[in-house]
């Protein structure tokens, strides 16, 4: 094994240790996705912008972990004047280390989420960059429905497209549709055990923990997966393509 590649988590809810546990289980890039939770002001989305394409950014590189950045508005939090992080975008896709969209998408599907989503997809198609996208742990089956509808209706080339927190449940709609689908391993969505019990179906996938403080979580959850799925015999080529290959490509990092 070379090493191992987190597509997704909230660099600033971790703990020193837990980054420090993941640098020395193998992770050598990881992406952090943006979220301000019940944010109020589109200002509180540009200081979290730069503060996980900077602060953050470097204290990660002192640990050997490379941190990648994707940008947007969460759900969890939509500030009353979101076009204006809508508008702002671009000229943070432009920052160093940047490299997509995210975390977007809805928990409601309400009116507002749909035209946040919409817009965000858009600006993703314009600057041909990948977008992640959530899925929610409740009405998983018609948010994602109504979340590739708006994916096609903006265009977006589906390659870019990776929708989150696959299961089982939302997996032939995400693969009929072309986009990628990313796993998030712990006890809410995928455990490391259905991850190998269903390795066919997930083998087209990436893994990340989507490490926040909002419920339990992992951060070494793609290292667990990985040494799990090693111990069982499942071959090198489908473990490094889901926890570093994939991420990599989408990313181009
Ligand atoms: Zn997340």
């Amino acid at each position: 094994m070379s090493y191992l590649v987190d597509s997704h988590l909230h660099v600033t809810m971790m703990s020193y240790q837990g980054l420090q546990a993941m640098a020395e289980g193998g992770i050598k890039k990881a992406i952090t996705c943006a979220i301000v939770l019940g944010a109020q002001h589109a200002e509180s989305y540009f200081d979290h912008f730069r503060q996980i394409t900077g602060f953050y950014k470097k204290n990660a590189d002192g640990l050997g972990i490379k941190l990648y950045s994707t940008i947007g508005v969460h759900p969890a939090g939509i500030p009353h004047d979101w076009p204006r992080v809508i508008d702002a975008l671009p000229d943070f896709l432009k920052i160093e280390g940047v490299v997509g969209l995210g975390e977007v998408g809805m928990n409601q599907g309400s009116q507002l989420e749909r035209d946040v989503l919409k817009a965000q997809f858009e600006v993703a198609r314009d600057h041909k960059l990948p977008i992640i996208v959530h899925t929610p742990f409740e009405n998983r089956l018609p948010i994602t429905e109504l979340t590739l509808n708006i994916a096609a209706q903006a265009n977006i080339p589906p390659h870019l497209l990776i929708i989150d927190h696959v299961n089982l449940d939302i997996l032939d709609m995400v693969n009929q549709f072309g986009a990628m689908p990313a796993i998030t391993i712990r006890s809410r969505n995928v455990t490391t055990e259905a991850l190998y019990e269903n390795m066919e179906q997930f083998q087209h996938g990436m893994l990340n923990c989507d490490f926040s403080n909002l419920f339990p979580n992992d951060p070494t959850a793609v290292i667990k997966a990985y040494q799990y799925l090693k111990s069982r015999g499942v071959s090198e080529t489908i473990i490094e393509n889901i926890t570093c290959k994939k991420a990599e490509k989408i990313f181009n990092i």
